[in-house]
């Protein structure tokens, strides 16, 4: 499904996170792994090619957004991006819950670990890395000051918030990284799963602290 130009989202089949893709570059989220074949089916049909895609970013390190991290490397040989503090999760599977989503762990490679404040680029795009924990350690959010475009993984959704209680959750941390997200501009929320969300995010954002203080 195209979001914006040059934005799109790939639905997470079963309980896999949403797949987004931008600038036909890079590539946030891999979901379970599972169907497989039915979503480069679908980046293909979309006009897009799966040899272009240069970045596979993960927003953090639970399975069903990194299970298809080997499987999109094997067809692009893109690099693999993800939080410093998540990194070492994807690579052992600790505290990934592949269990949880009855998966089989297979490792990927970190080739770079991302900071807070950094800056990731496509043709079109400039996303600053903001560090969000709270669902795990090392959650992050991307977000584009000019186009005012939040990818923000499971921290938030657009009725709701990741959850805290596995490991490496901490309510409180999830309260102030909200609390940061109160300061960007946002128009468009694209969450790691569910629908995207165009307007209200202030108020949604908002109504979230408060439901959690
Ligand atoms: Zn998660």
């Amino acid at each position: 499904m195209r979001i914006t130009e040059n934005i799109f989202l790939f639905d997470g089949i079963g309980s896999s996170s949403n797949i987004y893709l931008i600038d036909n570059q890079l590539l946030v989220d891999t979901g379970l792994g599972i169907s497989f074949e039915k979503i480069i089916g679908d980046i293909r049909d979309a006009g897009l090619s799966l040899e272009k895609i240069n970045i596979i970013l993960n927003t953090h390190c639970h399975y069903d957004h990194i299970g298809g991290n080997r499987l999109f490397k094997k067809l692009t040989n893109a690099e693999i991006y993800a939080p410093e503090l998540d990194a070492e999760n994807i690579e052992t599977g600790k505290d990934t819950f592949y269990e949880l989503f009855r998966s089989d762990f297979i490792s990927s490679k970190v080739d770079r670990k991302l900071k807070d404040g950094e800056i990731i680029k496509t043709e079109n795009y400039s996303f600053k890395i903001i560090h969000t924990p709270g669902h795990t350690k090392g959650s992050i959010c991307l977000y584009e000051p000019e186009k005012k475009i939040l990818i923000s993984g499971d921290t938030l959704f657009s009725d709701s918030v990741g959850r805290t209680d596995l490991a490496g959750g901490n309510e409180s941390e999830l309260i102030n990284s909200l609390k940061k997200l109160q300061k960007p501009d946002i128009e468009i929320l694209l969450p790691g799963h569910g629908n995207f969300k165009k307007g209200g995010i202030k108020e949604l954002i908002k109504n979230m602290i408060n439901f959690l203080e």
